[in-house]
């Protein structure tokens, strides 16, 4: 008896062990990304996955740091860019929730200017607001500043992309961009991307992470997240996830 239990015993505990270490692994290795990394709210400097960009590569005085790959990546199209007479200066890289939301909350309280934003008119509900807001800023949370792969370049101003300059750099981003995993995910608006951000064309995104961080962002964050700073309760109202998170040019899907 005691040998029949035995028997039956080893192989079940063998098989059993095998299943429980297969699906821990299964899901370390689907949560590649954690709900911190894809809110922000983590220390780039502290990071091992971040780097902090040399001077050289920025446009003023700036301090930024972006993911490992994200820069070998940008530092191989700088040059290729440059060879070309245009100097892709970055203006932006990494933002965590905090800086995000110092931003966001200065523009709400009418401490920094917001295009379009009128405090004296009536009929400006909070919910308005934010949408008015969201037009150029992102909301603390929904940035994809925060995941490290994002970068702001040339100039944030849309006439500098009207000048023979800005054009040039812009139509070389366009057709050779991809060739080192850069897409522009706020495009105008067409049939296709018809809500979310206005048309950015300083914005570009390492395409083989970001697109990884936003399929995890889609799993695993909900709009009580979405929380900690003025008027966030705005967020379910508009359906920033939906509306703005994943609505991005189909070059960066
Ligand atoms: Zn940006």
């Amino acid at each position: 008896m005691t040998y029949k239990f035995i028997k039956y015993l080893i192989p079940f505990l063998i098989v059993s062990t095998l299943l429980s270490w297969r699906y821990i692994h299964q899901v370390s290795d689907n949560l590649q990304y954690s709900q911190y990394e894809l809110l922000g709210k983590i220390s780039a400097a502290k990071s091992t996955d971040f780097v902090k960009i040399n001077p050289k590569y920025i446009a003023g005085d700036r301090t930024i740091y972006l993911r490992k790959e994200v820069y070998t990546a940008f530092k191989t199209m700088y040059d290729s860019a440059k060879s070309c007479g245009i100097e892709l200066k970055l203006i932006s890289g990494f933002r965590s929730f905090e800086h995000q939301k110092r931003i966001w909350e200065g523009k709400w309280d009418g401490k920094i200017a917001a295009t379009g934003l009128n405090f004296s008119d009536p009929k400006l509900t909070d919910v308005k607001k934010a949408q008015i807001i969201l037009q150029y800023s992102s909301m603390p949370g929904i940035s994809r500043h925060h995941w490290g792969t994002d970068i702001d370049i040339l100039d944030l101003n849309p006439k500098f992309f009207e000048t023979p300059k800005g054009k040039k750099a812009y139509n070389w981003l366009k057709t050779n961009a991809k060739n080192y995993g850069f897409c522009q995910p706020y495009t105008a608006f067409d049939s296709i991307r018809n809500t979310g951000f206005w048309e950015e064309k300083w914005h570009w995104s390492y395409f083989p992470i970001s697109d990884l961080m936003l399929k995890e962002y889609q799993r695993i964050i909900k709009y009580s997240d979405i929380s900690g700073f003025k008027g966030s309760w705005t967020a379910d109202s508009l359906k920033v996830i939906e509306n703005y998170v994943f609505s991005i040019s189909e070059d960066c899907k």
